[in-house]
């Protein structure tokens, strides 16, 4: 795994302290939106189709203060759009740096390279860019030809200059499993701390036989990309939620584990989907009917979703909340190769039912084709 220890103790300490203090509901990472606006048009954002006196605005940096400090989450993830394009980010982030949260700036890396001069340093900042495969890959998934290069420059330019990186991909179905691992293979040498990944999100409205094959062709999509692990492939994730990607282990969504604030105000329930706002985050806790969410509750909306900003927090509830996630973690993170010849066999086979061949392709897990999916990199 490859959060910095004094993250993890940070994190550890917070759980702990909300068990012990009885808090059934706590937030672990604020989804903190400070603009919609983006000078990309990926193919499956959901964000930058707001109409044009929405992407004018922007969340001020004591909005974005205000949020943290209520909130109290010990992570902070900035999404948008593309937030080097906001005209206050350096001081959002210094204020955040300042109040010692942990920062997740998640960027497609475009602006990265002419903006650098502007942050400094830190363990709390990491630059978490966005890409979703190899070039070809990439350029397809973002609509933008020469955008890997562009992030990439952007990357090297932010590793030699001492921060933290960390690149986050999204994957859907139809990603080609062997390209996702050479991908790997390619981040790691440009020395980035960490991988970050996450299967992409659409609605389903019909609960049936589909459901089903939707998560689990998520699940065996996961199996072929993550078992038999390279050693030098870091991944800044629970190892938990990695295991229940690959259909290890099962987790309930808890949407609360990562709160969005945007400038509407606090999303119900969760980042992806949209079931009003609520004006503060005490309000957005107790007025959400939380049990309308999640997979087991039988809300088409959720059914097939295996989302990082669901599922993630249940996973480091279970790593830092009981003895024996403790131990599965610590597990996890020792014996981290994987062996599955069954595995193997996937990613030999020259075309996998489901999980698509070469050509890059964008593919919706079991979606509705009708709704637009929301930006789920996270
Ligand atoms: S997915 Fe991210 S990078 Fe692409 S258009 Fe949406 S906000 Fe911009
Ligand atoms: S299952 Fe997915 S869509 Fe539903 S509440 Fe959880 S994160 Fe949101």
């Amino acid at each position: 795994m490859a959060v910095p220890i004094s993250q993890m103790w940070t994190v550890a300490s917070y759980v702990l302290r909300k068990r012990l203090s009885g808090q059934k509901r706590y937030p672990l990472v604020l989804m903190l939106e400070p603009l919609f606006r983006c000078n990309l048009a990926c193919a499956g954002c959901g964000k930058i189709q707001y109409p044009a006196h929405i992407l004018k605005r922007d969340l001020s940096p004591e909005e974005c203060f205000r949020a943290a400090e209520e909130c109290g989450a010990p992570m902070v993830s900035i999404p948008g759009g593309e937030p080097l394009m906001h005209p206050q980010i350096a001081e959002i982030v210094e204020g955040l740096v300042a109040r010692k949260k942990y920062i997740y700036l998640c960027t497609n890396a475009l602006l990265l390279k002419e903006k650098i001069d502007l942050f400094k340093p830190s363990k709390y900042l990491t630059f978490s860019v966005h890409l979703d495969g190899q070039r070809e890959h990439h350029d397809f998934s973002v609509c933008r030809e020469g955008g890997y290069d562009k992030a990439v420059e952007g990357i090297r330019e932010a590793v030699k200059r001492g921060f933290r990186v960390t690149t986050n991909a999204t994957l859907f179905d139809g990603a080609d499993p062997n390209s996702v691992r050479a991908f790997f293979d390619e981040v790691m040498a440009m020395g980035v701390e960490g991988i970050v990944i996450s299967p992409g999100y659409s609605y389903d409205k019909a609960p049936d036989q589909k459901h089903f094959l939707g998560r689990a062709r998520t699940r065996r999509l996961f199996r072929a990309i993550l078992s038999n692990r390279e050693k030098h492939w870091k991944f800044n994730m629970s190892p938990l939620f990695l295991e229940f990607l690959m259909g290890k282990r099962n987790y309930q969504c808890t949407p609360w584990g990562n709160p969005a604030y945007n400038i509407f105000g606090w999303q119900k329930p969760c980042y992806l989907l949209q079931d009003g706002y609520a004006s503060t985050f005490a309000e957005l806790m107790e007025t959400t009917v939380w049990e309308d969410y999640g997979t087991e509750s039988g809300n088409p909306k959720c059914a097939n979703c295996m989302v990082s900003c669901g599922y993630e927090p249940s996973a480091v509830n279970d790593m830092f909340g009981s003895f024996r996630g403790f131990m599965s973690a610590v597990r996890a993170t020792i014996f981290d190769k994987y062996e599955d010849h069954g595995a193997r066999d996937l990613l030999n086979a020259p075309q996998l039912a489901g999980l698509g061949g070469s050509s890059p392709s964008l593919v919706q897990i079991a979606g509705d084709a009708k709704r637009q999916p929301e930006e789920t990199r996270v």
